[in-house]
């Protein structure tokens, strides 16, 4: 079983794709990571993250276990790692280049130690229009970008990020603008995805929400 879950930053995707993952006995997988990793190594080696070439020579070399090894870097889950992912997921050859590894996961999905899995949970921004778009279960999720500014701020505080609400609100509403309007793969729902606002939803009723759905199909 495929689930794909897109949607702007902090509209819940994550948490509904690791309960959906805990449920179904999925793996999960989090594309967020392969744009985050190419912009982390890019600021690490020194590289501009606005050079196409660069970042796409870098996309064509990563592997999951760079990717992992990446995502322990205190910068990959923060503010600038999400500003450098979404300006190299804006290059048409950066998506292209990591197309097949995302595709590939399906067909042979894994849980973290390498153990095989009946099916994964994509979650990112064109999981159920371009990566999977033969998913079984598709859903797109939205919110208000203050109430996604407010849940991401805490989120920051909670990690000990010293960050201004202002600053995370600006940023979101730039990321956006930026995944929207970008010409490959942009920021929008499959034809055939259910959409949920999650602004006045608890996690567990977006949860229940979608358990509802894949039960009742
Ligand atoms: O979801 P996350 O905040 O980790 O994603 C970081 C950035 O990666 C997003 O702002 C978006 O620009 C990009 N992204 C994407 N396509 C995906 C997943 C993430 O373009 N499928």
């Amino acid at each position: 079983m495929i689930i794909t879950i897109d949607g702007p930053a902090s509209a819940g995707k994550g948490t509904l794709a690791a309960n959906l993952a805990k449920k179904y006995k999925l793996s999960h997988f989090d594309t967020g990571m392969v744009y985050r990793a190419v912009g982390l190594e890019m600021f690490l080696n020194g590289l501009d993250v606005n050079d196409e070439a660069a970042a796409e020579k870098i996309a064509k070399s990563l592997t999951f276990a760079k990717m992992m090894e990446l995502s322990k870097h205190p910068e990959f889950r923060g503010a600038n790692g999400g500003n450098y992912a979404s300006i190299v997921s804006a290059h048409p050859k950066v998506r292209t280049a990591l197309l097949k590894m995302q595709q590939d996961f399906s067909k042979n999905p894994t849980f973290a130690d390498g153990t095989p899995a009946n099916g994964a949970v994509y979650d990112g921004r064109d999981t159920g229009t371009v990566v999977c778009p033969n998913a079984d279960y598709k859903f797109f999720l939205t919110a208000s970008s203050e109430i996604r500014a407010k849940r991401r701020y805490l989120e920051f505080v909670e990690k000990g990020i010293d960050i201004a609400y202002e600053k995370v609100l600006s940023d979101i509403v730039e990321r956006d603008a930026r995944d929207s309007g970008r010409s490959t793969a942009p920021l929008k729902p499959a034809d055939d995805a259910v959409i949920v606002d999650t602004s006045d939803m608890t996690a567990e009723e977006v949860f229940d929400k979608a358990c509802q759905i894949i039960g009742l199909k």
